[in-house]
């Protein structure tokens, strides 16, 4: 028989909290809009062990009267809308909900001070597990502060799925740093455990909040984006996108704002990342405050309460006109080549481009060793002004990168190291070209055999870029430098599987960081330790880097630090340390200075394929390109329509 009963009205509310109450970033959220609806002019953020302790968001809104203040932390209860018309109506306010106070008051200890401006008094109140315990005037500022304590105190379950302090104030740091950079005209502060994280001017100017929130080099490295003449649905498209070679390996430094709102909007992130074309590797992303001006009718913003997810009426119309506003910005900065759009090779219609994999290859080079030297943001900024007239769209970027692709700190430059990328990687084809065709093109070497790669029989060489080669099963294509870069990556991986050598760098190195990454920094100064690179903070947002590994000091930065704090926000330690190592890995095995003793140098195509058959995946390279294609016998007859009726 089965048994129905009502739940009791505590057990509903704790169950109906974890909709909006996720983790202290979601609490940190809810009150933060609460403070900005308010119309507050400072907001000061302060959290204890990531927030798991201790919130605290004060305001100096528009308070609320005791009575209000009652009816607040209740159910259902908001001054913002009235009734379904109003909602419909489009919602000015970030909350409308009025069930953020009463779902964060259900499963911590939550108190609640605020005075109305011009009252004599103001009110507290204190909520524990969802019920009222005490309320009474008392003295306090003018404005409205919240202190959140012991969240999921009475929810163990949750509790447990709480992350690192450290990542779950990673977590509090992109929600207010949004917010900041969303509404410039608040000064915003964020500290935690009694340190200031950043706190903004207020002054109502763009640049500066980004400055604050990302640092000096960022900041300096920011272009307009004026989206007025761009056609499409959006209103109006502004804000500020970095220069290609101001990016990082995360995308949330893509801020979207719509009508104001920050809100996760995938499609608008790509369609910033597409605007950069073929400038930014597969993996990096550039920093991002973009201003969507929407008809409010056109967008969904009520998709969950808990989630910043919004939809839009007509999304592609929406990204086109992004990617245009965005490509436009940067083309007048004269950061942007003019070229036709990215080629995909996909396995049904295998489009070859031989400039494709260098460009790429170009731009990861890049990114690995962006170097923070104020020096090259002073140059850097310079020539981020519009471009005048009669500039090649494709110098600026290119020779951008190759400034850049030298570390500043580096000992010795070599010749690979200065030259272009794309330059570099054609010297060491032609160096490979010629054995190879020697070799194998007159069909004097017997066919390999191979443990991995299937055995095949080189044909040849395409645009001296692919090996071209037969199999029993049809055609297959390797990309040499692909294949070369995997190779590579395996066997560094191999060295540095031993006890890791430090070298002392001659001249220490000064990064300069985001908010979050400084905040990052240190809980991750002991993996960067056992990879072999010593950090001290030298003030709030410059990290200090002394030693970087041996192995690595020829061709690699310390800038790469900056990308192993990133990758330390998520989780596990253990993972990161691993992960790190195969993310640097990746990265260092395409630098040219370090291919020594490969097929390039002393060798045919013989040695690359081998050398790639004794790796652990010779299918892929670090990046997760394909490094073999192959072109079946079934394909290359069905293409050929072999199977016609007429023909036998
Ligand atoms: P919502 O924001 O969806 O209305 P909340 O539960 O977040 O619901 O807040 C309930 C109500 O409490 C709000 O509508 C507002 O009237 C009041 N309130 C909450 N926080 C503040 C604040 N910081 N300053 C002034 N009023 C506030
Ligand atoms: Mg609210």
């Amino acid at each position: 028989m089965t048994d129905i009963r009502r739940l009791d009205d505590a057990t509903v509310d704790r169950i109906a909290a974890g909709e909006v109450v996720e983790r202290p970033a979601s609490v940190v959220k809810e009150l933060v809009e609460n403070s900005v609806d308010a119309g507050a002019d400072r907001i000061d953020v302060t959290v204890a062990a990531g927030g798991t302790d201790r919130i605290e968001v004060r305001d100096d809104g528009s308070g609320m009267s005791p009575d209000d203040l009652e009816l607040a932390v209740t159910e259902h209860a908001t001054s913002k809308i009235r009734d379904i018309d109003d909602l419909e109506a489009g919602v000015a306010s970030l909350g409308f909900r009025g069930e953020a106070l009463h779902a964060i008051g259900a499963v911590s200890k939550l108190t609640v001070r605020s005075r109305e401006p011009g009252a004599t008094k103001g009110a507290e109140l204190r909520v524990e597990g969802g019920d009222i315990v005490r309320q009474e005037p008392v003295g306090c500022p003018e404005g409205t502060t919240v202190v959140v304590e012991d969240l999921f105190y009475n929810v163990p379950a949750r509790r447990k799925y709480l992350k690192s302090e450290a990542t779950e104030f990673s977590h509090v740091n992109s929600v207010v740093s949004g917010y900041a950079l969303a509404n410039a005209d608040i000064a915003v502060s964020l500290t935690h455990d009694d340190r200031e994280t950043f706190a903004t001017e207020g002054r109502g100017d763009r640049r500066s909040a980004i400055m604050a929130v990302y640092g000096r080099d960022v900041a300096a490295n920011m272009v307009p984006v004026d989206g007025t003449d761009e056609p499409g649905p959006l209103a109006d498209v502004g804000g500020l996108v970095s220069h290609p070679e101001t990016n990082r390996a995360t995308r949330e430094y893509v801020n979207v704002f719509v009508n104001g709102r920050w809100v996760t909007a995938t499609a608008v992130r790509d369609a910033v990342v597409e605007a950069y074309d073929r400038q930014l590797a597969g993996d990096r992303y550039p920093f991002a405050v973009i201003d969507l001006d929407v008809d409010p009718a056109t967008v969904d913003v009520n998709v969950h309460p808990r989630k910043l997810e919004v939809r839009f009426a007509d999304e592609e119309g929406m990204a086109r006109q992004v990617r245009d506003a965005v490509a436009s910005a940067l083309l007048d900065a004269g950061l942007l080549r003019t070229s036709a759009p990215r080629g995909r090779s996909k396995a049904a219609q295998t489009e070859i481009s031989p400039g494709e994999s260098d460009d790429r290859d170009a731009s990861g080079d890049t990114t690995g060793t962006n170097v923070a030297d104020p020096d090259t943001t002073v140059a850097e900024s310079g020539a981020s002004e519009p471009a005048s007239g009669d500039s090649k769209p494709s110098e600026p970027a290119s020779s951008k990168t190759t400034d850049d692709a030298t570390p500043a700190w580096h000992a010795e430059p070599t010749d690979d190291d200065t030259a272009p990328p794309t330059e570099a990687r054609e010297s060491a084809d032609r160096r490979f070209r010629e054995p190879a065709t020697q070799t194998t093109v007159d069909g004097s070497d017997p066919a390999p055999t191979f443990d991995r790669l299937p055995s095949m029989r080189v044909l040849g060489q395409l645009h001296d870029t692919y090996v071209v080669a037969e199999t029993d099963d049809g055609l297959v294509l390797v990309d040499q430098h692909a294949a070369d870069e995997r190779v590579n990556f395996e066997r560094l991986r191999e060295r540095f599987s031993g006890e890791v050598v430090t070298q002392t760098l001659a001249e220490p190195v000064d990064l300069s960081l985001t908010a979050k990454e400084a905040a990052l920094a240190e809980p991750a100064s002991d993996v960067l330790a056992q990879l072999g690179f010593t950090t001290t903070l030298t003030d709030e947002r410059t990290l200090r880097v002394s030693t970087v590994p041996a192995l690595l000091a020829d061709v690699s930065g310390p800038e790469l630090v900056r990308s192993l704090i990133d990758d330390f926000a998520d989780g596990d330690p253990e993972r990161t340390v691993e992960r790190a190592v195969d993310d640097l890995l990746g990265d260092l095995a395409c630098y040219p200075s370090i291919k020594g003793n490969t097929s390039l140098t002393d060798g045919t195509v013989t040695d690359l394929l081998a050398a790639l058959d004794d790796c652990e995946n010779p299918y892929a390279c670090p990046h997760g390109r394909p490094v073999v294609i192959e072109v079946g016998r079934d394909e290359i007859e069905n293409r050929f329509e072999r199977d016609y009726p007429g023909h036998s």
